[in-house]
């Protein structure tokens, strides 16, 4: 059984940060998340993307941005279980919570953090059979790190902002050759992104295939033709070493959305004044909350941490008063 003062359940960037506004009330946190590398959306949609509405940084990539948490968050020594999802929680008559995983890690807290984002992301599959036996062999369904298909032939499936900007970026000298496939003629992404695809295929960058879809998958381990038909005309068969269907991530609460919670819009219902769900000692921060106003960002999120931490406290120590300290008064002395 892991103990600790703040079970935190999804270890994206709100998750990251309460671990260090707890820790600035000596309270130790403990991290579940189902993916097995912590940063959440950041780390695994958009890692080398730049964002640009974190304070004091005009720009920082969305992994540098989870590394820069794990720096901040290390005095305080959380724990973390990766790579399971948290399926059940109990409570227990001394008024704690047990949360057992899907792999049976149990894990016991007076206070619950669900710091779950989106949910568990699943991709949309195209429904071509095969499809499951050449996952990881050839096929991804979210480009993690663009230096995987450096010098390689690529197939790009999809017509939203996600399949525009990676053949748009694979396409400038990273990738030997480019092929984007899409059902229709007329694209869901941005206009300027869809202009620079019709100029890319124009200079010959870009094989651009439209009303056409890939249906058939062959190769004998690895993923080494993908078979594309086209209204009215003849199927292309082409030599690849990956095919990215880009059909877009749906995001499921999954689990979390059995225990008890106040459900709406498919995010938990909490209360502005310490970010506490309808059951005590439960609390909800980041993308997986919501209450009148919410803006689903980063910083929103850092703010309701650091709120929600001073409710835990009261939790953990009913007989104490927390009085604010600046760290610039105090410093940040971990365990
Ligand atoms: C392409 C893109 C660009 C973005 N750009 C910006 C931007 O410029 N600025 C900005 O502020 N925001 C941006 N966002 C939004 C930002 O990424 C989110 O607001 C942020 O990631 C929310 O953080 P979080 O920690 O609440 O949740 P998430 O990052 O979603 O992390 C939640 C984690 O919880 C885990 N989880 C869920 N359920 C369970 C369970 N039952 N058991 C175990 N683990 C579980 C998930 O696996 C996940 O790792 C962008 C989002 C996308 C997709």
């Amino acid at each position: 059984m892991i103990e600790t003062d703040i079970l935190i359940i999804g270890a994206g960037p709100v998750g990251l940060f309460t671990v260090f506004e707890a820790g600035l009330l000596k309270l130790k946190c403990h991290l579940i998340d189902s993916l097995p590398q912590i940063g959440g959306q950041c780390s695994e949609i958009y890692p080398k993307k730049p964002i640009y509405d974190i304070p004091a940084y005009p720009s920082i990539l969305a992994g540098d941005l989870s590394d820069k948490l794990m720096e901040q968050i290390a005095p305080f020594k959380p724990g973390f279980t990766l790579g399971e999802t948290a399926v059940s929680i109990e409570e227990t008559e001394d008024n704690q919570f047990i949360v057992t995983t899907n792999k049976g890690t149990k894990h016991k807290a007076k206070n619950i953090a669900i710091a779950g984002g989106l949910g568990v992301f699943t991709p949309r599959k195209p429904p071509i059979p095969t499809i499951k036996q050449f996952e990881d062999k050839g096929i991804d369904y979210i480009v993690k790190d663009p230096e995987k298909f450096r010098d390689k032939k690529v197939v790009i499936s999809g017509g939203g902002d996600s399949a525009l900007d990676w053949a748009i970026f694979l396409a400038e000298g990273v990738a030997k050759e480019v092929s984007l496939v899409h059902r229709s003629k007329s694209f869901r992404g941005h206009l300027d992104s869809v202009q620079k695809i019709m100029d890319m295929a124009t200079e010959g960058k870009i094989d651009l295939m439209t009303d056409s879809e890939v249906f058939e998958l062959k190769g004998d381990s690895d993923l080494e033709t993908v078979t594309i038909k086209t209204k009215e005309a003849e199927n292309t068969i082409k030599k690849v070493d990956y095919w990215l269907p880009l059909f877009g991530l749906t995001p499921k609460l999954g689990p979390i959305a059995k225990w008890g919670l106040e459900i709406e819009k498919n995010a938990i219902k909490v209360d502005t004044f310490d970010y506490s769900t309808n059951r005590e000692g439960i609390y909800a921060v980041g993308d997986v909350n919501t209450y009148p106003g919410k803006l689903k960002l980063i910083l929103c999120g850092f703010h309701e941490a650091t709120l929600m931490v001073q409710s835990a406290f009261k939790r953990v120590h009913p007989d104490k008063n927390n009085v604010l300290k600046y760290t610039t008064v105090n410093g940040v002395n971990g365990f």
